[in-house]
């Protein structure tokens, strides 16, 4: 899945990691061959446009890093814009919100849905819940001996109660569901190789008696672009919450897998990837964006993203200090940052340890306590904490429920942290923090 998606990006992200300099041509003509890349896998032409759109527009966006290369962040950005495209972060499969709970599948015959169905009721099980499968498909006598076997292998329950119409099947599986404190019902339905008024007829009427919780396609990936159509079709009839893709283990495309959650607007839940009743899982889009994006390392340049970030703020702050207009502003940019990534205590440690005072090191309730005096005080005495005469700190303890001595420990540790970031400034020259990173 997503070889030749992979390989048409591959040789682009290869291409713009090495380059040291982008222009807006370099990233445009880069940007072209992803398009071409992402058409060719078969992506809806709309998704394929709006992936490039968007990461045209974040790498616009980006602030220039001096310690990655630009191509590298052009990666980093497409990786994000597919994540999101794919559904964004997370990935759990479908949340179980309340009980009963109940599941139908719908798709094309052959698409997987009776076989996912029991994968299904395995990986449900494994999340500590108690799965009934259901056995509506009444168009293949098959279905439901097929049925029963997976719900033997899963070590599920299974509805054997037979019915002869649809109605009353779901209305006994329920209460048989409730009566055996069955939290989730999983409803087979049958397929056929066309959707045609007869499907559309039937699944009009099991939606009415079953009123699922959650309507998922089953998707053969090996459909193609066709899914995307398909899709809409089901949900004009029995209105989508997902899409499981199957056969994620064959060499299909997977173009429709990257248009889906764009298209029809909902998430695609579980892959099947292969055809034992352990080969279900959960849809993971960062993983998948990593896969896609062929970059080895994705965690390590977010990493190394976020710490080159974290480095160009502390040399904004070192210009300041420098020029003399470090203020309490500055202060409490820091203690927020303090909370994130150890902001101060990372400057602090890129200092000779002699040359750290003891006690500078500033923990996390000393920074809320420090950021609710600052947001405490006026314009004009954060810009010039020199001002604060002994009324004015009375006042500012008031407003941030903390004693007056509070405020001149913040003020001593702000004078202090002024004079080591000079320090650290003239050391290492450029800005202090770059040795420590
Ligand atoms: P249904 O008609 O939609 O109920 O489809 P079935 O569940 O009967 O599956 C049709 C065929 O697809 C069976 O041979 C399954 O073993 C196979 N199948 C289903 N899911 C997968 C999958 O994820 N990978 C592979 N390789 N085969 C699958
Ligand atoms: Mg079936």
């Amino acid at each position: 899945m997503f070889e030749s998606v992979r390989k048409a990006l591959g040789g682009v992200v290869d291409a713009l990691k090495r380059k040291g300099l982008l222009s807006q041509g370099d990233i445009d003509s880069g940007l072209a061959e992803v398009r071409i890349g992402l058409l060719g896998a078969d992506v809806d032409y709309r998704v394929v446009k709006t992936i490039i759109a968007r990461t045209r527009e974040a790498c616009l966006d980006e602030k220039i890093l001096k310690s990655m290369s630009p191509g590298e962040q052009v990666v980093k950005v497409l990786y994000e814009q597919l994540t999101e495209i794919l559904g964004g972060q997370g990935g759990k499969g479908i949340a179980i919100t309340h009980i009963p709970f109940r599941v139908m599948l719908v798709g094309l015959q052959g698409s997987g849905k009776t076989t996912t169905l029991g994968k299904l009721a395995v990986l449900l099980k494994k999340e500590g819940h108690y799965p009934l499968l259901i056995p509506g498909d009444f168009g293949r006598p098959a279905a439901f001996q097929q049925l029963q076997k997976l719900a033997a292998d899963a070590g599920v329950e299974f509805y054997a109660d037979p019915a002869d119409d649809l109605t009353s099947l779901v209305k006994g599986a329920d209460q048989y569901a409730r009566s055996k404190s069955l939290d989730v019902q999983l409803l087979d339905t049958q397929g056929r190789h066309d959707f045609d008024v007869e499907l559309m007829d039937e699944l009009r009427m099991v939606r009415a008696a079953y009123k699922p919780d959650e309507t998922l396609v089953v998707l053969d990936s090996m459909i193609g672009s066709k899914a995307i159509p398909l899709s809409r079709s089901f949900d004009e009839v029995a209105p989508l919450s997902g899409a499981i893709f199957t056969k994620f283990d064959s060499p299909a495309q997977g173009g429709a897998v990257l248009s889906f959650k764009e298209v029809i607007g909902k998430p695609v839940r579980y892959i099947g990837v292969g055809e034992h009743i352990g080969d279900l899982d959960y849809f993971v889009p960062e993983r998948h964006a990593a896969r896609i994006v062929g970059y080895g390392d994705i965690e390590g340049l977010l990493k190394r993203y976020d710490d080159a970030e974290a480095q160009a703020r502390a040399v904004k702050v070192a210009k300041r200090v420098q020029s003399g207009k470090f203020d309490l502003y500055d202060l409490r940019d820091q203690l927020v940052e303090l909370a994130q990534v150890g902001g101060i205590n990372k400057m602090l440690e890129s200092l000779p340890a002699n040359m750290v005072p003891k006690g500078a090191v500033v923990d996390e309730s000393i920074a809320r306590r420090f950021t609710a005096i600052i947001d405490s005080m006026t314009d004009g005495e954060r810009r010039s904490p020199a001002i604060l005469s002994a009324s004015r700190k009375r006042r500012v303890a008031r407003g941030a429920g903390v004693d007056v001595s509070d405020i001149n420990r913040m003020l001593k540790q702000f004078d202090m942290f002024g004079r080591m970031a000079k320090m650290a400034n003239n050391r290492h020259g450029s800005g202090f923090g770059l040795s420590g990173f």
